[in-house]
C-alpha cells in the first residue's frame, strides 16, 4: 500500500512507534526512525534486518526548528521523498493538580504538542513542494473526555486535535492530508508504567473487551497514510474498542 513512499515516525523505536514502522516497512515504505537518541534509534533499527536499506535513523530535538528542517532534508535526500509524517512520539503524566511542577507541565507541552507543530512544518514545507503528502498525529481518547489526573497530558492531546483539523483545513489547498488517531489503552511501556488495578479497571469497561495491541493503533496509521483515505482529511480516529461511549 505504500511502494515508493517515505514516511518519517517520531518515538519509532518502540511501543506504538515501533509497530507503525514496522506496518509501513511490511507495506513497502522507506522509513525513517525519529527517536532522541542515536543508541535507541540503532537499537530498533538492528531489530528490522530485513528491511536493510529501506530504514534509517535521525535523532534531532523534536522541538527545534533547525536540527528538525536538517534530518527530515536527509530523509528526502536519501530516499527522493518525504511523504507521510507520523508524530508519534509522546510521554504521559498522572501528576496531581496540586503536585504538577510548570517544568513538568512544560516538558509535556513540548514533546507532545511544540514537537507535532515543528514536525509537521518542517514536513510540510517539503511537502507542498513535491505536490503533497500525509501527516498523521497522535491522539489519545483522553483528548476527548480527560482524565481524573495528570491534566497536562489530555491538555495536550486536544490541542492536538485542534491542530489536525486546523492544519487539515490550511493545507488541503497543497494536497496535504492531516489527521489524527487516538488509541485506546494500548499494551505498551506507557500502559506497563500504570498501576495495574487502573489498567484492569479501564479494561473493565471496553466493549470489545481488551486492551489494544499496538498493530490495531498502526493498521490505522496505514489506513490513513494510503490512498484509500486519498479523501479523507481533518478527522480524529478513534482505535479503543469503542471504550467509554
Ligand atoms: P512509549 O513510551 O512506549 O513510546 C514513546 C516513544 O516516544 C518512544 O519511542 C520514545 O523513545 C519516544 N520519545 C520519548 N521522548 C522523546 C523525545 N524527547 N524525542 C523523541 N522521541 C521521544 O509510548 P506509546 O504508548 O507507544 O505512545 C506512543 C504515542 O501514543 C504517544 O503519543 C502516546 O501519547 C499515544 N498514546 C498511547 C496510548 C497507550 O495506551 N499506550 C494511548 C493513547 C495514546
Amino acid at each position: 500500500m505504500l511502494t515508493n513512499k517515505t514516511a518519517v515516525v517520531t518515538g519509532g523505536t518502540r511501543g506504538i512507534g515501533f509497530s507503525i514502522v514496522k506496518t509501513y516497512l511490511e507495506n513497502g515504505a522507506n522509513v525513517a526512525i525519529a527517536g532522541s537518541r542515536q543508541e535507541t534509534v540503532e537499537k530498533a533499527i538492528s531489530q528490522l534486518p530485513k528491511y536493510k536499506g529501506r530504514v534509517m535513523g535521525i535523532w534531532p530535538d523534536l522541538c527545534a526548528p533547525k536540527a528538525v528542517a536538517q534530518a527530515f532534508s536527509s530523509v528526502k535526500e536519501r530516499y527522493g521523498s518525504l511523504d507521510i509524517l507520523a508524530n508519534n512520539a509522546g510521554i504521559s503524566s498522572r501528576t496531581s493538580l496540586y503536585d504538577y511542577t510548570l517544568e513538568e507541565f512544560s516538558k509535556i507541552l513540548d514533546l507532545n504538542l511544540k514537537a507535532v507543530f515543528v514536525c509537521s512544518q518542517a514536513a510540510a514545507r517539503i511537502m507542498k513542494k513535491q505536490g503533497g503528502g500525509v501527516i498523521i498525529n497522535t491522539s489519545s481518547m483522553v483528548g476527548e473526555y480527560g482524565q481524573p489526573s495528570g491534566c497536562g497530558y489530555p491538555a495536550t492531546k486536544f490541542a492536538v486535535n485542534g491542530l489536525t483539523k486546523s492544519l487539515a483545513r490550511e493545507l488541503a489547498k497543497d494536497q496535504i492530508r492531516v489527521n489524527a488517531v487516538a488509541p485506546g489503552v494500548t499494551k505498551t511501556d506507557m500502559v506497563a508504567a500504570l498501576p495495574q488495578e487502573l489498567v484492569e479497571r479501564i479494561s473493565a469497561g471496553i466493549p470489545l473487551g481488551r486492551v489494544g495491541e499496538p498493530a490495531d493503533v498502526a493498521n490505522a496509521y496505514l489506513y490513513l497514510a494510503s490512498p484509500m483515505a486519498s479523501y479523507v482529511t481533518g478527522i480524529v480516529l478513534r482505535v479503543d474498542g469503542a471504550a467509554m461511549t
